[in-house]
């Protein structure tokens, strides 16, 4: 059974273990230790990505996580008021995604403790997803036994199945000028940031329609106050949960870049990178009607919903596996107000333990 005390200390140990992305080690090894106590075989690569199995019977389950947190998350001084965990206030909580990695523990803690049969379990928990899977990126899918599972990383109460996630590019461009002196001679110069403001002005950015975003959000450029700029480095990037959508978006932010870098006689570098490709599920997707009657069992109304961000999901889907993000409980994630209540995270653990003893058939 779910046992909420055990659930709430498990919680408050893991949010005071520093975890920002890329220095995963201490969490790691915190998470190996108690993944070993259970039973259950360890291997961590050389990020520090965690994977441990529970034996069972049938076909093996992923449950996924990640270990990694969002600045500023240092020292993270948990309070708990009224069955709710919030931060001092001066950091995040970290309940995303260490709330999911609760869920888990005491998921894997209750099995081996009751022994109800199970299904083979594979436990993944990823560093650097905040940095862009990286982590789950880097990871060596093709290890994985499991071919559906779930992971623990989505905020709000339980119930939440995100049944789709956008595709995303990256897109970063060197924007050339030519240095002059701005009193003296500024018609030998040709201004780079004139020339990006021309091409950022150009660009449909924003929230374009409900399932598309675009966004530029690093401008660099400028060395001196009496100098034309010469270079200017820009990064930005596009979603789409349709990759017609996101293709023609990204297309045509590369077309600004380049229109405005004629008009201005110059030229610009730019760089187009994929950073994950989407997913979409329906309710007749097996892992998606598996997590719905979890719920259900589990008392809470299944709500499937859309996200706009992407996560380590997206990576296991691009891999063949199929793998929805469901709630951990957070609410408030990547500020000083994140929270989750207790009774939240509990629930969680029950959704996830329904579908886990679902599919033993
Ligand atoms: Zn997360």
């Amino acid at each position: 059974m779910i046992n909420e005390t055990r659930l709430l200390d498990t919680f408050l140990a893991l949010v005071r273990i520093d975890s920002p992305s890329g220095e995963e080690a201490a969490i790691a090894q915190e998470l190996e230790a108690r993944l070993h106590k259970l039973g259950l075989t360890v291997e961590l690569d050389a990020m520090h990505n965690l994977v441990a199995r529970l034996p069972g019977q049938g076909t093996p389950f992923l449950l996924a996580a990640h270990m990694d947190t969002v600045m500023p998350g240092r020292g993270i001084k948990p309070v708990v008021e009224d069955g709710v965990v919030r931060s001092d206030g001066t950091t995040i909580l970290g309940a995303d995604d260490k709330a999911g990695l609760s869920v888990i523990l005491e998921v894997l803690q209750s099995l081996v403790e009751d022994q109800p049969p199970h299904p083979p379990l594979e436990v993944v928990v990823t560093v650097q997803e905040e940095r862009g899977l990286l982590g789950a990126k880097a990871l060596d899918i093709s290890r994985l036994q499991a071919k559906m599972g779930v992971s623990l990383d989505s905020g709000g109460p339980a119930g939440a199945i995100v049944v789709s996630a956008p595709s995303a590019d990256l897109i970063s461009a060197v924007m050339h000028g030519k240095a002059a002196h701005a009193g003296a001679n500024p018609e030998l110069g040709i201004n780079a940031i004139v020339a990006a403001a021309d091409a950022i002005h150009n660009m449909r950015l924003g929230r374009l329609d409900e399932e598309t975003t675009a966004n530029i959000g690093i401008i660099q450029g400028g060395t001196a106050r009496n100098i034309v700029p010469d270079r200017v480095t820009l990064a930005g990037e596009a979603r789409s949960r349709q990759l017609a959508k996101l293709e023609a978006q990204t297309a045509s932010m590369v077309e600004a870049l380049q229109a405005a870098a004629r008009q201005h006689k110059t030229t610009v570098d730019v760089e187009v990178k994929r950073s994950y490709t989407g997913y979409a599920f329906t309710e007749k997707t097996a892992i998606v009607s598996h997590l719905m009657a979890a719920c259900r069992a589990a008392g809470v109304e299944p709500r499937l919903v859309p996200t706009g961000g992407g996560s380590d999901a997206n990576i296991f889907n691009t891999h063949g596996l199929q793998v929805v993000n469901t709630s951990m409980g957070a609410a408030g994630e990547h500020t000083t107000e994140e929270c989750v209540a207790l009774s939240d995270m509990a629930t969680c653990a029950n959704v996830v333990m329904h579908c886990v003893r679902s599919l033993i058939s």
